[in-house]
């Protein structure tokens, strides 16, 4: 081959989530495995995330033609995040990249991944340039990222999103991760070790409609800011005490008007505002504090992440229900 990639003597995972992408399969597949195909060992896993067009048996024929192309078959649909974390769990590679079935992340670009990876970093995320994506969308990331950055404890790189490779030792203490409420792409930002971004353009989806829509997205951004912060717990804190505070100097105020001056202080609308204010504030945090709650009753009820109906082209034992039962 003219243009042969370099450190083509490793092993590389693809691992790649699929919730009905039945009409970028193909294309996807023709594309990754042309890149795939110039690595010594490669394995492209599947996570069938609970699909209900024909996905699975695209893959399933593909699978016959090829066995390094695996399939893991989820019992029903536990989400993009979960079907990672599956995915992860289930793959071999001496380093494991995670994409989007749909296109979004060009598979060319993995030599480049697999390059910065063989130079010591154990994980390589890709930084988007530009998203062609609409207005919305783009300034929802956009504001989303910047709020993520400011106040999380650890410090996740913008616009970074799944699409990166991960050395085996940062997958298998990924893997070990007894998280249910998984956001990748903090988990592997927390993780630490030697990590650097990598720039490129993310395309449009190739084909079908994104599966994510306004309140899943904002699912995931609660996701990312609570698993990763708990500064909305303490600006709940910090808040009340500041209104207790000012509520004591408002008392204050009014006993002495009413003692000294005599005067009782008319305005019933002001009063209803403050009221309405106060209950604001207080539900608004009562529900923050609740989100935090139903994380943690989430983590308490000790259910599996995912469980696996079936699977193909997989030898090792499958590791079903990420907890690492053998
Ligand atoms: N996906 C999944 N389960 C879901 C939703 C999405 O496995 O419940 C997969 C989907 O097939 C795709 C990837 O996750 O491969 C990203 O989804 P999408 O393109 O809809 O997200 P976006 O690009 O809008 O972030
Ligand atoms: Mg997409």
């Amino acid at each position: 081959m003219s243009n042969e990639v370099k450190n083509s003597n490793k092993f590389i995972s693809v691992v790649i989530p699929v919730f009905n992408e039945e009409e970028n399969l193909p294309v996807l597949l023709e594309r990754l495995v042309k890149i795939l195909e110039q690595y010594n060992q490669y394995e492209i896993v599947f996570v069938n995330d609970g699909s209900t067009d024909s996905s699975e048996s695209i893959i399933m024929e593909e699978g016959d033609k090829n066995k390094f192309i695996k399939l893991i078959n989820l019992s029903r649909n536990f989400g993009h995040q979960t079907a990672i974390t599956a995915g992860i769990a289930n793959a071999s590679g001496e380093a494991v990249i995670v994409m989007d079935a749909d296109l979004q992340d060009p598979p060319e670009v993995i030599p480049q991944f697999v390059d910065k990876w063989c130079e010591g970093y154990d994980t390589v995320y890709a930084i988007r340039t530009k998203r062609k994506e609409n207005f919305f969308k783009k300034t929802a990331y956009f504001v989303f990222y910047r709020l993520l950055s400011k106040i999380s404890d650890v410090n996740i790189p913008l616009d970074s999103g799944d699409f990166s490779i991960m050395d085996r030792r940062i997958v298998d203490l990924m893997n070990q991760f007894p998280e249910k409420n998984c956001f990748v792409r903090g988990m592997r930002a927390w993780l630490g070790f030697k990590q650097t971004g990598l720039v490129y353009q993310r395309d449009q989806r190739f084909s079908g409609k994104p599966k994510y829509n306004f309140l899943s997205l904002l699912e995931l951004s609660y996701d990312g800011i609570i698993s990763f912060s708990k500064k909305p717990l303490q600006v709940a804190s910090y808040f009340g005490i500041c209104l207790t505070f000012l509520s004591f100097i408002g008392i204050i105020y009014l006993f002495l008007m009413k003692m000294y001056w005599g005067v009782a202080p008319r305005g019933w609308t002001s009063i209803i505002v403050i009221v309405i204010f106060i209950g604001g504030v207080q539900t608004m945090m009562i529900g923050i504090i609740g989100e935090y709650l139903a994380r943690i009753y989430d983590e308490v009820k000790g259910r599996p992440y995912y469980l696996v109906r079936s699977s193909r082209n997989i030898e090792q034992k499958i590791n079903n229900m990420k907890t690492n039962v053998k």
